[in-house]
């Protein structure tokens, strides 16, 4: 049982500790079995406490149990499932992103499968979300107060850069008034969100459009939206580099904003302003340390009431402004 060694002999249960024999070394019997949450320890031991929530989630996932049955689980473990479990905890190890291995995550309380084409969602995405669901319930009190739907009450929303589109489905999910354009360059990102949509139910109001930004838009007559928002690439692409290995595996065109990290702020901000109703928003996640220069181009561009929201760490994350025309 090569790795799978230096496990606590105390056992976490007071009933598991037949199962397993330390031999004078501390590595652990081949022959004998551990349960869960035993297992669990090693993981836990192996990736770091940085990690502790991965080495659960891969456990769950190699064992096939739910989190609610983990403490409770009877299984015992044999060594071909310790095997599978540590060559998910040594892909862990080496950086590739719990997401990648199990091959879905969440995002605002929904089930997302995701896969090497696609951004892995992040938690700082889901203000983004819930602030263009608190702007368009205030903005449209009939949504908010449950009237009945009427087709002069449906939401018009582009999500431009939808990667497993986890923005637009969410959108959806939380608002049945919706209708919603995702666009992405990509059509092997496309797939894995017309999959996710299909799974939540949605795909009847979302239209996945493969476009690079606007070019496959139709131009005439132009569509008009209450609603564009996006979570565009914005690393420097000098900066790539220098990150975690983890973001090394997502897909490069998810994350690189150009030279200054702005590129894509200049191009959907001029274009969104034809393409928004009047008084229709704007909205946008924005990276460290670029706020001061997406608002100046928003502002060139003459939309008004500009707002920025921090995130739960107090960082800048959200802007939002409204199209003057
Ligand atoms: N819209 C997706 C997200 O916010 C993908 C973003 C991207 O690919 N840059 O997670």
């Amino acid at each position: 049982m090569q790795g799978f060694g230096r496990v606590s002999t105390r056992p976490s249960r007071p009933d598991a500790s037949h199962h397993i024999v330390a031999h004078p070394s501390g590595w652990v019997s081949e022959a004998k079995v551990m349960n869960p949450v035993e297992l669990l320890n090693y993981g836990n031991k192996h990736l770091g406490e940085k990690k502790l929530s991965d080495a659960r989630v891969l456990l769950e996932y190699c064992l096939k149990l739910k989190p609610s049955e983990f403490y409770f689980s009877e299984k015992i473990i044999k060594t071909c499932k310790k095997n599978s479990y540590q060559k998910l905890l040594d892909k862990r190890k080496n950086g590739l992103p719990t997401a990648y291995i199990t091959g879905e995550t969440e995002f605002m309380g929904i089930k997302f499968y995701v896969n090497k084409n696609v951004f892995i969602p992040r938690q700082e995405t889901e203000n983004l979300v819930e602030e263009a669901l608190k702007l368009i319930r205030f903005a449209h009190p009939r949504i908010n107060s449950g009237a009945t739907t009427t087709r002069h009450s449906l939401l018009a929303i582009l999500d431009i850069g939808t990667g497993c589109g986890n923005i637009a489905i969410s959108l959806a999910k939380y608002l049945p008034n919706a209708k919603i354009v995702a666009t992405d360059i990509s059509k092997n990102t496309l797939k894995v969100a017309m999959k996710n949509a299909k799974l939540n139910n949605v795909s009847d109001r979302i239209t996945f459009l493969q476009s690079d930004l606007f070019q496959s838009f139709p131009t005439c007559p132009l569509p008009t939206y209450d609603l564009i928002i996006s979570n565009p690439p914005y690393i420097k692409n000098s900066e790539i580099k220098k990150l975690q290995k983890e973001i090394q595996h997502e897909p490069k065109i998810a994350i690189d904003g150009g030279k200054d990290g702005l590129n894509f702020y200049k191009k959907i901000v001029p274009m969104s302003r034809k393409l928004l109703k009047k008084n229709g928003f704007l909205m946008f996640e924005i990276g460290y340390h670029h706020l001061q220069k997406i608002k100046k181009i928003m502002e060139t561009e003459k939309f008004r009431n500009i707002k920025v929201v921090n995130d739960y760490s107090q960082q800048e994350r959200v802007i939002y402004g409204q199209n003057s025309n």
